[in-house]
């Protein structure tokens, strides 16, 4: 057996689970911004399940309120580049996935990153980055998996370019309440909303399950309850009005 199916043996036994998945998983690339307790979290668990390159977008050091919720992180890192150590530490678990990184914030610099992408990932904490990849997703065509997180709550939503809403549209003031940094953050709900994007993602990119439907996932830390919520695509929207729509009788 290789190390590559040794590696994988768990999930290859899971119902309806096919090789072909797991090819589709070695020959995808993610663009994941943010490397904090979201972000980081996703990127773990992508390498883990096969995903054969990560491209890994964050800036500045790790200090110290990071280690609250940053499972990538150690003391030791305090000081150093926040993505070169996520870098290092997704290498020693699983040298099988390559990583690019790029210390610094969302830039239409970045967009040949994007554009080699089959998945964007938002985990950054404002607004500013948040719309700006998602302008370069709607630009690129490419899906993008928003994921947040503010005090015990947390939300998810697959935004396809052609299939409804994106995230300008359903925030088009973007959130003053999480900009800029200081919300509350709990640690195990960025962890939870990281896990339950990856899962996404994962199936996502294997194609394995239904396809999600385009509204907002909702955790409730208090209850631990998950709500989905309806999106409305703004027809007036700045980011994405002149888009071509894809109707529900022509999704695949
Ligand atoms: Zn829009």
């Amino acid at each position: 057996m290789s190390e590559s199916r040794e590696l994988h043996a768990r999930q290859m036994t899971l119902p309806g689970w096919q090789e072909t998945f797991q090819e589709r998983l070695a020959k995808s690339t993610v663009f994941i911004a943010g490397v904090g307790g979201i972000g980081g979290v996703v990127a773990q668990y992508l390498a883990m399940g096969g995903v054969g390159e990560i491209v890994l977008v964050h800036d500045g050091p790790l200090v110290l309120p990071d280690l609250n919720r940053q499972t990538l992180m150690d003391r030791e890192g305090i000081g150093k580049s926040r993505v070169e150590t996520a870098a290092e530490r997704i290498r020693s678990q699983i040298p099988e996935c390559r990583i690019r990184t790029v210390d610094g914030r969302i830039s239409p610099a970045l967009s040949d990153l994007v554009r080699i992408s089959d998945l964007l990932v938002d985990a950054r904490t404002n607004f500013e980055e948040r719309f700006l990849l998602n302008r370069m997703a709607r630009e690129h065509k490419k899906p993008l998996l928003f994921a947040a997180m503010n005090g015990m709550e947390g939300l998810l939503a697959l935004l396809r370019p052609g299939e409804g809403a994106c995230l300008e549209c359903i925030f088009p003031e973007g959130d003053p309440a999480w900009d800029p940094l200081g919300f509350p953050v709990l640690g195990s709900v960025s962890g939870t909303v990281g896990s339950l994007a990856a899962t996404l993602a994962l199936r996502v990119l294997a194609g394995y399950g239904q396809k999600e439907d385009d509204r907002m996932l909702v955790f409730d830390g208090m209850d631990l309850s998950l709500r989905r919520l309806s999106l409305a695509r703004n027809r007036a929207c700045a980011a994405c009005k002149d888009e071509p729509q894809k109707t529900r009788r022509n999704l695949p």
